[in-house]
């Protein structure tokens, strides 16, 4: 597949261009940033083709066709995301949840059939849901689904690995110095080329896109957000939103509306956000203070913002409509 590139700036270089279903910006300092470019923009439209549930030759759409009838041997990138989906399933109990699609195809967040469902729709889709029915077969990379119409979605993970595949083509490149944005889905390589720590603000969940609660100052870190602000529809003044509780089967409700993980690898900051998002506040915290090297942002409705103790230091509150809550 062939990708539209728009170029924002020759140096340092930047391209804008679409994929993975998001605006995706690398902003690349150095003299291989065109090249890396390129060779980047070949992974992601790689990617894109083997894990998207939005194209019928996928592997991903070819193992769910595949539910319940026969193994399919898969690429290694598309078995490593699916194994790692499913270790975020076991340390989240369940609320990472990769078998997620009927559910999301049911509530159809985002498309033009968007609408609640009836509580017997959703109790028929629930009896699919189960990530203990993906059986992996580690000899042949061949998976199988367990029960006809079982389906998989790598929504909330393959952005993170993709933006990890990314980082390591810069850096066979030389590359320094560059954020990777994939729709929010953020790698700060290094350090700015002047020295300075990238500033990444984080979004006001309530305002457009670009206004910020706070900032944190990173160097070679992940910073990746789920919010319930960008996929979302309002039906009788109440929002419904595209993260899914697999215990409720309808779409998470606590008092997260937007959560942040700083990690090394983006595949674990990408299946965190969404695991706490699910979790709550509570959970979530734990969790993440239990996980060596990872940090989170939490911003609640009544717009108070939690972060863990690791991060007290990097992150700047720099919003005085919300409240900083350490723990
Ligand atoms: P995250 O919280 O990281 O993920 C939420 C997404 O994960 C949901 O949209 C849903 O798909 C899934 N999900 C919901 N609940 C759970 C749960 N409890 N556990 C695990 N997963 C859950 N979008 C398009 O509109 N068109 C496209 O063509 C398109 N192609 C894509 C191709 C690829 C390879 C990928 C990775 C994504 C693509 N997307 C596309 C976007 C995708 O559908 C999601 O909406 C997007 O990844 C949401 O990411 P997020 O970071 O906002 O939220
Ligand atoms: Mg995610």
């Amino acid at each position: 597949m062939s990708i539209n590139t728009i170029d924002i700036k020759i140096s340092p270089c930047v391209k804008q261009f679409y994929t993975l279903g998001t605006i995706i910006e690398l902003k690349v300092h150095g003299p291989n940033a065109e090249k890396s470019i390129i060779e980047a923009i070949s992974k992601l439209s790689q990617i894109d083709d083997k894990m998207s549930v939005f194209k019928d030759f996928s592997e991903v759409s070819i193992i769910n066709r595949n539910a319940g009838i026969s193994y399919c041997k898969v690429s290694d990138d598309t078995y490593f995301v699916i194994k790692r989906a499913v270790e975020y399933s076991k340390l989240s109990g369940g609320a990472f949840e990769p078998t997620i699609r009927p559910l999301v195809g049911l509530w159809g967040v985002n498309t033009d059939h968007a609408r609640i469902p009836k509580l017997d729709e959703i109790r028929y889709y629930m009896r699919l849901i189960n990530y203990k029915d993906i059986i992996l077969n580690d000899k042949d990379k061949s998976i199988i689904l367990r029960n006809e119409n079982q389906q998989i979605d790598l929504g909330a993970i393959a952005k993170g690995f993709a933006a990890d595949k990314v980082k390591d083509i810069l850096i066979e490149n030389n590359i320094e110095n560059a954020i990777i944005d994939l729709g929010g889905n953020i790698y700060a390589l290094g350090n700015k080329p002047d020295g300075a720590l990238w500033n990444i603000g984080i979004q006001d969940p309530i305002k457009v896109r670009g206004e910020y609660v706070g900032i944190v100052s990173v160097k070679n870190k992940s910073i990746v957000t789920s919010g319930n602000y960008e996929r979302y529809f309002i039906e009788e003044g109440k929002r419904y939103h595209h993260i899914i509780n697999p215990m409720t089967g309808a779409p998470s409700e606590n008092d997260i509306i937007s959560a942040t993980v700083i990690s090394e690898y983006s595949i674990d900051g990408d299946a965190l956000t969404t695991c706490v998002y699910v979790m709550g506040i509570k959970k979530g915290l734990k969790l993440i203070e239990s996980i060596e090297g990872t940090e989170a942002i939490f911003i609640t409705k009544d717009k108070q913002v939690y972060v863990t103790q690791g991060i007290v230091d990097t992150f700047k509150l720099t919003n005085e409509e919300y409240t900083y809550k350490t723990q």
